[in-house]
């Protein structure tokens, strides 16, 4: 069973995908050599050079034509993302289309006040010396590495953030779903974008290597712990800066005093969107004893009546890649063996064709098992009963990964202070993990699961090089050094950090 492969032909690679539906063939694609990927970034400069002087409204309008053109061709968009991943069409427009629409619109209105030079107000005895602005330089060209589960917002999001900020973006999408990612390259031509400004360049991870040798501005990768690592060593040899969000193992604690009905609603949910494979999926699932049981019923029942379909209404689609079913299959097969109980699924969907595994509920699981363990990114509820919270939140934070993570409580207080001591990049009280989709909040892991952000303003104002402008407001030099300079300094140093109120009013 594969979904793509890789055929050598006259030195070139030929990437022959197949649907997750059914198999069918999709198209085969040339993958980009390494001479492609060096004259990508001559092409990309020569654009960049010009783009980073057009003014920013004139940007904005590029992004607001890109807006209309995704909004127009969203049927096409779903169909590709379809084609390449089996999701249901409300996920393919959700997930996809109304995300990119919605990254678009935000950034837009944003775009002028964060790229907006910045008046510093200097403390201390600098403030009567000199001023200061920080402008935002764009970087240049922006290398973008993106993965197979939300293969046309993971690729496009990074790339408007980039653009209105000055910079041109080559992206490397997936060989899994290259055909998501060329879509990127198309909306853009189709809003009139000027030629080269976004290239997509297709082909395996040695086109990902190519990109970072080729030393882009910057690196923005998203993708698994293992190819991150790599990444991040290539980056630090050739002194790139980058971003890395990576994989997730995401807990949830359930409180005593949850709200159980939706509890369960969310676990269900954010274990089987996507059929699992989203970065911040619930992959855990700490349950307190006392309401274990009703949790564990109600859960089962919802899971159990989840339409899974490789038609276009479905709750839960196909999984996108071989691969990955096969990783799904062998955490369940590890976690029974080791005494986990299935309720409902457990194994590959008998009755369709594709690549579906069923919606799961595995209990019994315990921290020995790689279903508690490692990324499973599949839709499996997989649940745990534990003594008390403290327990829940102590093996909620055994994990090597630290990307999100919720909690379910009817009092805010504690949700909030488990919240604080939760080690993940974001939280959510009462929902499932959601705020890669808030554009307003910075998106980054802690542990193996990232470093640095993408999103909100950190996010967007890491696509360019903050520079601070000194404005001398006398001339700095005091030579030549003296008894009475020496003097000076020691005055002005007693008078403003030996004194409260002057602290107060300088620090
Ligand atoms: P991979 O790490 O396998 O691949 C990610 C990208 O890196 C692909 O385009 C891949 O190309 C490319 N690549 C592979 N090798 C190299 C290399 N040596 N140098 C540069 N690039 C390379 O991840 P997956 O595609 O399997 O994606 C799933 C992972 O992504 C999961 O762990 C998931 O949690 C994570 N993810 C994290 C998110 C976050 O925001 N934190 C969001 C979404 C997903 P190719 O595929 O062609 O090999």
């Amino acid at each position: 069973m594969a979904i793509f492969t890789i055929k050598n032909t006259d030195n070139k690679k030929i990437l022959c995908t197949q649907s997750p539906k059914n198999f069918a063939p999709l198209n085969e694609i040339e993958c980009a050599t390494k001479e492609d990927v060096a004259n990508a970034f001559i092409r990309a400069r020569e654009a960049q050079s010009e783009w980073k002087h057009v003014p920013i409204q004139k940007r904005i309008e590029l992004l607001e034509r890109l807006a209309t053109i995704i909004s127009q061709q969203k049927e096409r968009i779903i169909d590709v993302v379809i084609s390449e991943t089996g999701k249901p069409k409300q996920e393919a427009l959700s997930m996809e289309v109304y995300s990119a629409l919605d990254s678009i619109v935000f950034y837009c209105k944003r775009a002028k006040k964060w790229l907006a030079d910045e008046s510093i107000k200097l403390h201390g005895p600098m403030r009567f010396l000199k001023k200061c602005k920080v402008i935002y330089k764009p970087r240049g060209i922006i290398g973008i590495i993106t993965p197979w589960n939300g293969p046309f917002i993971l690729s496009i999001n990074p790339v408007i953030q980039c653009l209105l900020s000055g910079n041109a973006a080559i992206v490397k999408p997936s060989e899994v779903t290259p055909l998501s990612g060329q879509l990127v390259e198309e909306m853009f031509v189709l809003a009139g974008a000027p030629k080269n400004l976004v290239q997509v360049l297709i082909g395996d991870g040695e086109v990902g290597e190519a990109l970072i040798t080729n030393k882009p501005d910057k690196i923005s990768f998203t993708g698994s712990v293992a190819t991150g690592r790599k990444v991040a060593e290539q980056c630090g040899r050739l002194l790139i800066p980058f971003s890395l969000e990576l994989g997730g193992k995401d807990a949830m604690v359930v409180c005593e005093d949850s709200n159980i009905k939706e509890a369960a609603q969310g676990a269900v949910m954010g274990s089987c969107m996507n059929a699992g494979q989203y970065c911040c999926g619930t992959e855990r699932i700490y349950v307190t004893e006392s309401i274990y049981d009703e949790f564990v019923e109600e859960a089962t029942n919802i899971t159990a009546s989840l339409n899974q379909s490789d038609q276009d209404i479905a709750d839960v689609g196909a999984t996108f890649w071989d691969k990955q079913l096969d990783i799904i299959d062998d955490h369940v097969k590890d976690a029974v063996a080791k005494g986990a109980k299935i309720l409902v699924g457990g194994s590959k969907n008998p009755s369709l064709k594709g690549l579906y595994y069923l919606p799961t509920v595995i209990v019994d699981v315990d921290h020995s098992m790689k279903i508690m363990q490692e990324e499973t990114f599949g839709p499996i509820v997989c649940i745990m009963k534990v003594k008390d919270e403290e327990e829940a939140m102590r093996l909620a934070n055994d994990s090597k990964y630290g990307l999100n993570g919720n909690i379910w409580t009817q009092n805010l207080n504690k949700g909030l202070a488990m919240a604080r001591s939760l080690d993940t990049g974001a939280c959510s009280i009462n929902d499932m993990a959601m705020s890669y989709g808030l554009n307003e909040v910075p998106f980054g892991g802690l542990k193996e699961s990232g470093l640095g952000f993408v999103n909100g303003k950190e996010g967007f104002r890491s696509y360019c090089h903050a520079m601070p402008v000194v404005i001398g407001k006398k001339p700095s030099s005091i030579y030549p050094y003296t008894q009475k300079s020496y003097h000076q300094l020691e005055q002005a140093i007693k008078l403003f950090f030996d004194n409260k109120l002057f602290r107060k009013l300088f620090g």
